[in-house]
């Protein structure tokens, strides 16, 4: 039954993309969007081990080696546990944490790790590879098709099109974040968009949120395309923007 809902899930996902693809302006080819499933107690580690910047993760570190260093602190702690009852997606370069675990020591998930890799390389794209936390519950997998899936093939959309912030440098990720949070909320309707940008107001109020920077990059983009009339409008802005931050 879940095989049957994936594929349908994923059609009518294909479908948004072109037309999301459309009113932006990107080229879309329909043959980079795909996924692969991997355990939440998997995704929590590789977010982990390969430098994800958000909180709590940065708590254990900045960069790959110094959570590899604390990773047993990690793996005992609230927020490990937290992390794995969480819905997850993200996309992933592979040849990076293939990199990462190469110094890792001593913990049971190696070798499924290397299996894991394998597999994600057999379906990966230029644009790296994405993957979803597998759900506990029906539910659960809907929320990943309807919103998770599609923020990061946004993503996969936008990467494709050679629209990438942390390009230019690395700092720039929220706006990367933004982008692709705001196409997918535009793209369900005004109701839905406004409800994204007041939800994005609420987390700047908060301490410690790990939504802050992508509501801070949310925002930009919200400001950016505004009054921005169609398709060539939005995609000339994002350019000159993109233009601009290359170019101070
Ligand atoms: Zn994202």
């Amino acid at each position: 039954m879940f095989e049957l809902l994936d594929r349908d899930a994923a059609a009518r996902n294909h479908l948004w993309l072109q037309h999301l693809a459309a009113d932006f302006n990107l080229k879309y080819q329909p043959e980079i969007f795909k996924f692969s499933w991997v355990t939440k107690r998997e995704h929590v580690l590789i977010t982990y081990l390969v430098g994800c910047p958000v909180y709590p993760y940065i708590r254990y570190g900045k960069d790959s080696k110094t959570r590899i260093k604390n990773l047993k602190s990690f793996l005992a702690s609230k927020d490990f546990a937290a992390e794995c009852r969480r819905s997850h997606g993200s996309v992933l370069i592979v040849k990076h944490f293939e990199n990462v675990i190469k110094h890792l020591k001593g913990i049971k998930e190696k070798n499924s790790f290397r299996r894991l890799i394998a597999r994600l390389n057999r379906a990966a794209t230029p644009w790296g590879s994405i993957i979803l936390a597998s759900p506990d519950s029906r539910r659960e997998r809907e929320f990943l098709f309807n919103t998770v899936l599609m923020h990061e093939w946004a993503h996969i959309l936008l990467l494709s099109n050679k629209i990438f912030f942390q390009r230019i440098a690395k700092r720039y990720w929220p706006l990367d974040e933004g982008l692709a949070t705001y196409m997918v909320a535009w793209s369900k309707g005004h109701r839905v968009l406004s409800a994204e940008l007041k939800r994005c107001r609420a987390h700047l109020r908060k301490e410690r949120n790990r939504f802050k920077p992508y509501a801070i990059g949310t925002l930009k983009i919200s400001t950016l395309l505004k009054n921005k009339k169609n398709a060539q409008e939005r995609y000339i802005a994002i350019r000159r923007y993109l233009w601009r931050l290359q170019h101070v």
